[in-house]
């Protein structure tokens, strides 16, 4: 992919860059490998104003990186309003309890290891590089970056090629902060430049938050490396319907799960899986909103749905809506790539979706939600788990055994019950099976780049 602004709802390349050469990126990595020092000899204190001041820096440019997130991706401005505020939340979030989440245990009774005192510091480990991806350019590397510096350790960033002015912005915001010079920067390189980064001794551990094949790429050169990873993939969540639930509540919240930023998030309810007694009036509520959402120009405050950031991902999305079809799938709203510049694609709703379809076990990238029957609890679970992602989840239900037996059985790193799955700072973020391995945010996600050093003293 070349590194470039393209601006989805025209098509038009608007600006490219060229990829830093061999020579910049020894000199990036140099002066991150000298960040270390000076970083971890900093206090908490100390990072947490920096820290702050950086928040201060998004919310002051709030305006103009809304428009930014808007140009390179395509997303409808009110929500990239929202992805900057959520930046800046998470920024002081961390700036406030990096230092509790990190701070040193000692066993109350030392006496049974034999010691006069032993226990445990967290201690940062170095430069950890971040591989990001556009879908939220500045959210998805600031919660990254946020626990990472709070812990003293160094960021570099190797941001999605679409995403080069959120890239470069976030080059110099730390060091404009305050942060020691080398403390974060970005790289812009290719995807094919990870692997020499990756094997450099000077990188400790990496992050990658992104598709299946590039995360299954990055732990096999790390796995060979003996680095830590954190990979944070794909999701095909479900979001069961049970009778006892509030249909037209969950049809509402059903629309907003699949259809923030435009059906492009990872944690987007992507199949919809309701009780055989409440189906219909499910498929009714839901088809009748889905089909009333505003599509268009994503500047325009009253655009619910934009294009699709990449020309790829709309075909990619249209192939396997074709694919339904031609197997036989309903589709109830949608489902055809309107005749118009830029990369839209209509809100789509299917229902007849069987397992020899790509639909079934695929995951779509866009405003596509698939609408299964199921005959009881039971089946809602097997077809929920059925998928070789889990991410996140969502149930419906006002039965307390039942809203029970789902927390436990549903194969997924959230459920979230009678509301949709979001992120945020004071809650663990990851999946299990091929979503992923490790958590971000929290004290979970700090504390995955930090060694756990035990102390004991005789
Ligand atoms: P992608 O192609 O994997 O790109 C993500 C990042 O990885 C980009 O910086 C990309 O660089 C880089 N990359 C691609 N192939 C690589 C490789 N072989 N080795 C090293 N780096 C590589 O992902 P995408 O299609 O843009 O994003 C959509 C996917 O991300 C979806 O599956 C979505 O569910 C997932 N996602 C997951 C989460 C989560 O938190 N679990 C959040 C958001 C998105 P280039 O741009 O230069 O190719």
């Amino acid at each position: 992919m070349p590194i470039a602004t393209t601006n989805p709802t025209t098509g038009i390349v608007e600006r490219t860059f060229d990829a830093i050469d061999e020579a910049e990126v020894e000199r990036r990595i140099a002066a991150a490998a000298a960040a270390v020092a000076p970083l971890t000899a900093s206090t908490f204190a100390e990072r947490a104003g920096w820290m702050r001041a950086a928040a201060d820096l998004i919310e002051a440019d709030g305006d103009e990186l809304a428009r930014l997130i808007t140009v390179e991706i395509g997303r409808p401005i009110a929500q990239s309003r929202a992805e900057v505020g959520k930046c800046a939340r998470g920024m002081r979030f961390y700036a406030e309890h990096a230092e509790s989440f990190l701070a040193p245990e000692w066993l109350s009774d030392p006496s049974s290891v034999g010691a006069s005192a032993a226990g445990t510091r967290y201690e940062p480990i170095g430069v950890v590089l971040a591989v990001m991806p556009w879908n939220y350019p500045f959210w998805q590397a600031l919660r990254f970056a946020a626990p990472a510096l709070m812990a003293g350790n160094v960021g570099l960033l190797k941001h999605a090629s679409n995403v080069p002015q959120a890239a470069l912005y976030l080059d110099t915001l730390f060091e404009r902060a305050g942060f020691p010079a080398g403390s974060f920067a970005s790289l812009l390189i290719p995807a094919s430049g990870v692997e020499r980064v990756m094997r450099d001794p000077r990188i400790a551990a990496a992050t990658l938050t992104g598709s299946e094949p590039a995360g299954r790429s990055l732990a096999a050169i790390a796995g060979s490396e003996i680095k830590h990873v954190v990979l944070e993939l794909g999701g095909s969540d479900p979001f069961v319907v049970m009778p006892s639930a509030d249909v037209a509540a969950a049809a509402a919240v059903a629309v907003r799960a699949r259809t923030q930023n435009s059906g492009q998030s990872c944690i987007a309810a992507k199949r919809f899986i309701v009780h055989a007694d409440v189906h219909d009036e499910f498929l009714a509520a839901f088809s009748e909103r889905m089909a009333a959402l505003s599509v268009g120009d994503p500047l325009d405050e009253a655009t619910d749905v934009g294009p699709l950031a990449t020309e790829s991902g709309r075909d990619e999305l249209a192939d396997l809506v074709d694919d339904a079809r031609q197997q036989g799938a309903d589709i109830a709203v949608g489902g055809t790539r309107p005749d118009r510049p830029g990369w839209f694609y209509p809100p789509t709703v299917i229902s007849g979706v069987t397992p020899a379809m790509r639909l079934y076990a695929e995951e779509a990238f866009g405003p596509v939600a698939t609408v299964f029957r199921v005959a009881d609890a039971a089946e809602a679970v097997a077809v929920a788990n059925a998928t070789t992602f889990g991410l996140s989840s969502a149930v419906w239900t006002n039965d307390s055994a039942e809203e029970d037996h789902f927390v436990r059985a549903l194969a997924a790193g959230g459920v979230f019950v009678n509301g949709m799955t979001a992120s945020y700072p004071e809650l663990p973020f990851g999946g299990v099976k091929a979503s992923g391995v490790g958590r971000e945010l929290s004290a979970a996600g700090i504390r995955e780049f930090c060694n756990l050093k035990t102390v004991w003293k005789s």
